[in-house]
């Protein structure tokens, strides 16, 4: 079913959320003008206060409400931003009042439906979209990533050229109110526990994730990585209803009609029953198992909309790993020093630790205290590493889990209170052909205001270290 609104009158729209996206909502909303939308309010939620933004607004017409969750009149659409639970009372409000509530990516998908793609997963979703968009342009398709990545899709909406592409990147929060949104190829690319806390529960997490496979039907294409259990029960139940799904494995060849894997070191993506082999794994700058998974992924998505195989090539041999995301940044006195910030759960650490030589890593884990179980990430760690240096709010849990799973392997733990501490810490005691590797399986809220600002504050550290690997 595609019920688009392309066109239609829109009537008394209010939108919840005062941040980037609710602004370009707004924003949107205010140049349809009269013909479509008789009035626009925005409400801010509870803790919001005006600002030179809502002001802004206001000028264009729009009714700003600030410092209250209760929707005050009743509407025919509610758009709502991501963030806000649909348990809340923000949230319900929205529901008691309007005729019809929906999420921003499916607000944007209804007034412009051609030509999407979209992606989700635990990890991985912001490479893979970008990998994606890259193989499209490469290709010669016009593309553009927005979603989660933080390009708001409604805002892109009106400057969308004819026959161009939308890759989107979505959360577990967007696709938890998404109904109608329909991708023409979707992807999952692993589910692990993660914002368990928004949710109530993994199956509630795990449920919103598969949503991104709802509407999809003959014709369309849903790729799967199947190396973990519940992404592999899903890509059964796919099948079941009769879809086509094409299984990526980085460990296994699987035997269906449409399959993403590794054969003797090269990507391989089949489609229909025809083969497409691709790049050796080790000629990208791309590095570790994951990221062949977002690879294959990215390729088997650019394939079946048609994308050759020589653009698919070239685009997987060019594409440089992203800031953040295990990105190598400076050696020093023959120690690599790589910057994976972003890395703020146990499964994406993890990941990071396979892509280097075992027994030459020394870890920088530590922030924000997420309370998320550390069993597996704990053995990981002493099974890896040469070294971990425990820092910030969840250093000491980090390394008292650190130091039960130790298998003997003489893995040393350290705990220091900050992440410089921690950085001087692994510096003098990593030794030429070592990776010093920030993967701190933690958000940053301790001590920074984003993985951004972590991360980089990790590569100035690095930038201050001479070239025998001293603070200079
Ligand atoms: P997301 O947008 O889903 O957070 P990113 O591409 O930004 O994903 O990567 C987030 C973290 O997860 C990084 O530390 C990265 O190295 C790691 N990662 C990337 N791809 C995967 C994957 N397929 N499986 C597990 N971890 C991954």
């Amino acid at each position: 079913m595609q019920s688009s609104f392309a066109g239609e009158q829109l009537g008394k729209v209010c939108v919840l959320g005062l941040g980037r996206t609710g602004l370009a909502v707004a924003d949107y909303l205010v140049g349809l003008g009269p013909g479509r939308v008789t009035s626009v309010s925005l409400y801010g939620g509870a803790k919001s206060r005006p600002d030179d933004a809502t002001h802004a607004l206001e000028g264009h017409g729009v009714r700003v409400i600030c410092g209250t969750d209760a929707i005050e009149e009743d509407y025919d659409l509610a758009i709502v931003s991501p963030g806000i639970p649909e348990g809340s009372e923000f949230f319900v409000s929205a529901v008691e009042h309007s005729s019809i509530v929906m999420g921003e990516p499916e607000f944007a998908w209804r007034e412009s439906p051609d030509r999407w793609v979209a992606i989700t997963g635990t990890n991985g979703k912001t490479t893979t979209t970008l990998l994606a968009t890259e193989l499209l342009c490469c290709g010669g398709f016009e593309a553009q990533a927005v979603g989660n990545i933080g390009v708001v899709a409604t805002g892109k909406v009106v400057d969308r050229s004819e026959g161009s592409w939308f890759v989107a990147e979505l959360s577990s929060f967007q696709l938890t109110t998404s109904r109608e949104l329909h991708p023409r190829v979707a992807c999952l690319l692993n589910i692990t526990p993660d914002h368990l806390e928004w949710h109530g529960s993994f199956e509630a997490y795990v449920q919103a994730k598969e949503r991104i496979f709802q509407n999809l039907g003959e014709g369309d294409l849903a790729i799967v990585c199947v190396d973990d259990v519940c992404c592999r029960a899903i890509a059964d139940r796919l099948e079941e209803r009769g879809l086509r799904v094409c299984r990526a494995s980085a460990h296994a060849i699987p035997d269906t009609p449409h399959a993403a894997y590794q054969r003797e070191g090269r990507l391989v993506v089949r489609l229909d029953g025809k083969d497409y082999t691709l790049v050796r794994k080790d000629s990208m700058t791309l590095e570790g198992d994951h990221n062949v998974l977002n690879a294959l992924v990215a390729s088997a998505l650019a394939l079946e909309v048609g994308v050759s195989r020589d653009a698919v090539c070239h685009a997987l041999l060019t594409f440089e790993p992203l800031e953040h995301r295990i990105e190598p940044c400076g050696e020093r006195g023959g120690v690599r020093f790589v910057n994976d910030s972003k890395a703020t759960n146990v499964d994406s650490v993890e990941k990071a630790l396979m892509a280097f030589v075992p027994g030459t890593i020394v870890v920088l884990l530590g922030g924000h205290d997420k309370g998320t179980d550390l069993g597996t990430l704990a053995h990981a760690v002493s099974a890896r590493c040469r070294a971990a240096v425990c820092y910030g709010e969840a250093g000491p849990r980090i390394a008292a889990a650190v130091r039960d799973a130790d298998s003997g392997m003489g893995l040393t733990v350290f705990e220091e209170p900050h992440m410089a501490q921690a950085f001087d810490r692994a510096v003098s005691i990593a030794h030429r052909g070592d990776v010093v590797l920030l993967s701190p399986a933690c958000s940053s809220f301790d001590e920074f205001s984003s993985f951004q600002e972590r991360g980089r504050a990790f590569k100035d550290m690095v930038a201050g270290l001479d070239a025998g690997g001293r603070n200079a």
